[in-house]
């Protein structure tokens, strides 16, 4: 039986939903032990979210110096910690970080790594991981050969998440990792300015393209997100374009997502950016040209002018939604 190690990502102090996806995913798979893991300042208060969502046992750093990330110091922790913790499966979100460190883990650990997982199976020690291939257009099933180490790296919003059970509780243990001689310095973190969730977090997505005719026309969308709950996104087109910010743009360039709704407004569905969105569950289209490649990805379709359908949307999913 593997002992299933989770590395844990929060966001404003909330366990983010890829890592609850994580641990409640290892809590099923028959696990001898589910450890969650996790580095910084407020790992110790954080510690009790891991257990809520299956952790067995919690292994942390409570060390100010991880609250800002540094691959040499994070991916030596993370390597004692799988040593030390004798975990065999290591799961971690296909996120800028978790891309950023794990491969650097698996060198130390000389072991196999996985990354951009939509599907995983654990039976036992054996691990297999569906992963898309040539930005989505075919997919691979990847498993390990002589990786005493197996870890996954699983894109987020692939696997379900129920409520947290908040009766759970795990052991903690706190450890004090060695630090190498590091050779880079993280001076400062500039956080962007949204407060909304992140786009590969976002269980809703609204994203604009060209079709919105200039930046000001986002705010449609925007008043939409906000009687919805979901976030914006951008075809890369309306980025280059200046109209939003590079952290809003989805696709082969920008960032991969899977909500549950991906909302497609006057975007055409170039293939660079159905490579970023494809595995969104229920994908809508809104768009002028009843032509428009994106109708082909989508499960349901509007033919017609965005600025006529996106003010009434906002209007009935306010009287259906808020009264
Ligand atoms: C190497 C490379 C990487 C790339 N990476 C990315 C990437 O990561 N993400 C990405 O998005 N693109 C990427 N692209 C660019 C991509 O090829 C397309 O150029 C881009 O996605 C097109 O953006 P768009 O759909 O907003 O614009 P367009 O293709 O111009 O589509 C605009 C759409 O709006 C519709 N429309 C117009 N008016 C209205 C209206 N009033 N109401 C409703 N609909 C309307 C039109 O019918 C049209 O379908 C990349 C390209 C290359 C070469």
């Amino acid at each position: 039986m593997s002992k299933i190690l989770v590395f844990s990502e929060f966001q404003n102090n909330n366990l983010k939903r890829s890592s609850q996806e994580l641990l409640q995913f290892a809590a099923k798979s028959g696990a001898e032990s589910v450890i969650g893991f996790s580095l910084g300042s407020q790992a110790g208060a954080n510690a009790a979210q891991m257990a809520h969502h299956g952790a067995t046992e919690i292994h942390l750093s409570k060390d100010a110096g991880f609250d800002a990330y540094n691959p040499e110091l994070f991916s030596a922790a993370a390597a004692e910690a799988i040593q030390k913790t004798g975990a065999t499966i290591i799961l971690a979100s296909a996120s800028a970080l978790g891309k950023d460190l794990f491969p650097r883990v698996a060198a130390k650990l000389s072991c196999g790594v996985v990354s951009d997982g939509v599907e995983i199976t654990i039976v036992g020690d054996d691990v297999k991981v569906k992963k898309p291939l040539y930005s989505g257009k075919c997919f691979a099933t990847a498993a390990f050969e002589n990786s005493s180490v197996k870890i996954v790296l699983m894109r987020a919003n692939q696997l379900p998440v129920v409520a947290a059970d908040t009766t759970k509780t795990a052991n903690i243990t706190e450890h004090n990792f060695a630090k190498p001689n590091l050779k880079t310095l993280i001076k400062e973190i500039v956080k962007g300015t949204s407060e909304k969730l992140d786009l590969t977090e976002a269980n809703i997505i609204i994203s604009g393209g060209r079709g919105l005719k200039e930046a000001g026309n986002f705010k449609m969308l925007n008043d939409l997100a906000d009687v919805l709950g979901a976030t914006v996104g951008a075809t890369r087109a309306v980025v280059d374009a200046g109209w939003v910010g590079h952290s809003m743009q989805v696709g082969q360039t920008g960032k991969t997502v899977a909500p549950s709704l991906y909302i497609a407004v006057g975007l055409s569905g170039a293939i660079q950016h159905l490579a970023g969105m494809s595995g969104s569950k229920v994908i809508v289209a809104i768009n002028s040209d009843a032509n428009a490649p994106i109708f082909q990805k989508a499960t349901y379709g509007i033919v017609g002018d965005a600025f006529e359908i996106i003010p009434k949307l906002t209007e009935e999913f306010k009287k259906a939604l808020h009264g």
